[in-house]
């Protein structure tokens, strides 16, 4: 396995740092204040951009016309140190794994720098790949995928993917890539090549798969 693509949030940290709650308050402020939409059906309309368009950006581009950068800058203005602090046998673990590593989310670039840097692991990182890779169309759809591919020049038969999102993994899965569920194996009813708790845990695996190989 010669590149391994870590989504960020919930994924390069646990989902128990409650980090993203801070970022769906902010959706869902956005969509009030900003776009004017009545807050009692913020909600609904989430979850049916959720279903529809993968994440709600893209429904407020196409139903609202929202401006996409206005809405990441919004959206990730959160306060990350309050939530994730460094994280050393994280990055101990990444400087162990000696593939090339990327972040791949959909996300803010932005908002991953400043998650990366509060866990003290930026330098672990070639690149971060984030929702403007394609056009702020999202994971799980293809289009993103094939763009990390191919701006990395990573083959995806030798590549990696570690996910919060088994939904996500499954696109990484057809397009050949390797698949590592950082979650439960509760989860797990659909194929994936292995299922670990942490990243760290993710890396280590990875790193022996690579010494096997
Ligand atoms: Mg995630």
């Amino acid at each position: 396995m010669d590149a391994v693509f870590f989504d960020l949030d919930n994924t390069l940290y646990t989902a128990r740092h409650n980090l993203f709650n801070l970022i769906d308050v902010r959706i869902n402020r956005y969509m009030h204040e900003v776009v004017g939409i009545a807050e009692d059906q913020v909600d609904g309309l989430r979850r049916h951009y959720w279903e529809t368009y993968g994440v709600t950006l893209q429904g407020l581009i196409h139903e609202y016309g929202a401006d996409p950068e206005h809405y990441l800058d919004y959206v990730h203005d959160i306060d990350v140190p309050s939530r994730l602090s460094a994280d050393p046998a994280l990055k101990q673990a990444l400087n162990r794994l000696s593939a090339r590593k990327f972040v791949f989310t959909n996300g803010s670039s932005g908002h991953a720098r400043r998650v990366l840097s509060c866990l003290n692991i930026d330098e672990c990182f070639e690149a971060i790949f984030d929702i403007r890779v394609s056009r702020y169309i999202p994971k799980p759809q293809e289009p993103p995928y094939r763009a990390v591919l191919a701006a990395s020049g990573a083959d995806p038969r030798r590549s990696v993917m570690v996910e919060d999102s088994l939904v996500n993994l499954q696109t990484a899965a057809r397009l050949g890539m390797k698949t590592v569920l950082v979650g439960s194996a509760q989860q797990t009813d659909c194929r994936v090549d292995a299922v670990v708790e942490s990243a760290q845990e993710a890396a280590g695996m990875i790193q022996r798969w690579r010494e096997m190989s």
